[in-house]
């Protein structure tokens, strides 16, 4: 059973589990506009620059250390773990072998579950010269593993959406809007075309030898876990969220029977009542069907 201890990430406090962060891998660099006021660099250069693999002149430089992720085997209370809240183990400066090793890490850990976010689901999914297999053809996912996207506003919302898609054997798939900082259609539209991930809907128009149109529809797993936040950190610098968009998004999962977590506003005001919404989906092993909300 979990201990009553409340992890401040309050996404990581599933009934059952202790909430833990966990990073055997750090630093990274900027990708899109989300990463504008990362919290990771902040961290890193003021407060861990000259501790531990932290340099003092590059503290944000790219970092991994098999001797951390072994630490995780020794775990006995099962953990709700968000591994990597300092980096993105799709860092091209992380080599496979690294990531493989976090893979086969959170196998052989069955009794807690793992989350992992990226911006960078491309590194999975497109194919290099000369490579048979893509990156998530070459891993093997375990139930264990919830693993998603960070997508800030609606470019990023379709793009890594659609890439997270592109890969098969997920158990869990997560994404977290969070900062938030724009207006978000969750229907992904490519022309006439569209695909809704929380219920996993793909509509498609083919054209037949004849010249005739045929629109043809499809399901996919759908999305597993919505988690919605504001920018926090320096005052002069975050992106105001506005309730409206998080309130789109919960309805939306409400209609597909998504799980949705409010996780917190612009520097962390007060949720509106009707956002309080703290939903988890369950866990391998736990029943198929019910999510736990609160
Ligand atoms: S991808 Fe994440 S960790 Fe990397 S710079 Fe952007 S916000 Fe920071």
């Amino acid at each position: 059973m979990g201990e009553d201890r409340k992890h401040k990430i309050d996404w990581l406090n599933k009934k059952g589990y202790r909430g833990e962060t966990v990073n055997p891998f750090h630093g990274c660099s900027k990708v899109s506009s989300g990463c504008k006021n990362c919290y990771a660099e902040r961290i890193a250069s003021n407060l861990l620059a000259g501790t531990g693999d932290y340099r003092v002149d590059d503290p944000f430089a790219v970092s991994f250390s098999y001797e951390k992720l072994d630490a995780v085997g020794r775990w006995k209370v099962p953990r709700m773990c968000f591994m990597g809240s300092m980096g993105d183990l799709f860092h091209d400066d992380i080599p496979e072998s690294f990531i493989k090793a976090v893979f086969d890490r959170i196998l052989h850990s069955p009794d807690h579950i793992f989350i992992i976010l990226t911006k960078r689901p491309e590194r999975l999914t497109r194919k290099q010269d000369g490579e048979r297999k893509r990156l998530w053809e070459r891993l093997y996912w375990p139930k264990n593993l919830w693993f998603g996207v960070s997508a800030e506003n609606q470019e990023q919302w379709d793009k890594r959406i659609t890439e997270l898609f592109r890969i098969e054997g997920i158990y869990r798939r997560v994404v977290s809007v969070e900062p938030m900082i724009g207006e978000i259609d969750p229907i992904v539209k490519m022309g006439d075309d569209w695909f809704n991930p929380l219920s996993g809907e793909v509509q498609r128009t083919v054209l037949k030898d004849d010249g005739d149109k045929v629109v043809t529809t499809k399901m996919l797993p759908p999305m597993n876990w919505v988690i919605v936040g504001g920018e926090t950190g320096d005052s002069n610098k975050v992106r105001e969220i506005d309730a409206d968009w998080a309130r789109l998004l919960r309805d939306e999962c409400r209609r597909e029977g998504v799980p949705f977590f409010m996780k917190q506003m612009t520097l962390k005001a007060t949720i509106p009542l009707d956002l309080f919404i703290h939903e988890f989906p369950s866990a391998f092993g736990e029943s198929m069907d019910m999510f736990e909300g609160m």
